[in-house]
């Protein structure tokens, strides 16, 4: 299985260790031809309308919207911003393929960053979920699968080949959701 980590700025390396615990050799994705022969693509955390600006170079942003409407894809935070359908606070350009509104920023400044444990529906224990400068998600399609929620608004969601987080599974120690993307990986290969 070959998963790429879309690496154009913020948290992708803890992404490629993340997977590499998990018996993964993740390849870095900076410009379109990498995204040839994928199974997967995670995108990561960081600044949206920074890694928007990388994606408007080359052509990137179109091939990676091609890319997303039919391989799995795994957004964590600004990589859920980009994959959602809708962006607010304010209005922002998305591949628009997740059946999602989220609004950006919207628990508050870096400050007010937290790390929270809730249950889920992943087999196991409770989640713990790193949340830094996160979206709420504000609207979920009928497609849309929430996974687990924070104070009643879903920061997980699955759709079906794409998983978005509003946290940072990668900066924790539990594998479980990235083991899931990855099961939704080999749910989705050709047999
Ligand atoms: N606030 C960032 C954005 O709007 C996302 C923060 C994150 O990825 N941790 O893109």
């Amino acid at each position: 299985m070959t998963i790429g980590v879309l690496a154009l700025q913020g948290a992708f390396e803890a992404h490629v260790k993340a997977l590499d615990s998990l018996g993964i050799a993740a390849k870095l994705v900076r410009t379109p031809p990498e995204l040839a022969d994928l199974d997967g693509l995670v995108m990561p955390g960081g600044e949206s309308t920074t890694m928007l600006k990388f994606l408007e170079k080359n052509g990137f942003f179109d091939v990676l919207q091609s890319f997303v409407r039919h391989t799995p894809t795994f957004g964590t935070c600004a990589g859920c911003i980009l994959l959602a359908k809708d962006v607010k606070n304010p209005t922002q350009k998305s591949l628009a393929a997740l059946d999602i509104t989220v609004e950006r920023n919207a628990y508050g400044r870096q400050i007010d960053s937290t790390i929270l444990t809730a249950p889920t529906n992943l087999p196991g224990n409770p989640l713990e979920m790193v949340f830094i400068r996160a979206p709420r998600i504000t609207r979920t399609g009928p497609g849309v699968e929430v996974l687990a929620n924070r104070d009643g608004f879903p920061v997980l969601v699955h759709e079906g080949h794409l998983l978005a987080a509003t946290f940072h599974p990668e900066l924790g120690a539990d594998l479980r959701v990235h083991q899931l993307f990855l099961d939704i990986v080999q749910a989705h290969r050709p047999s």
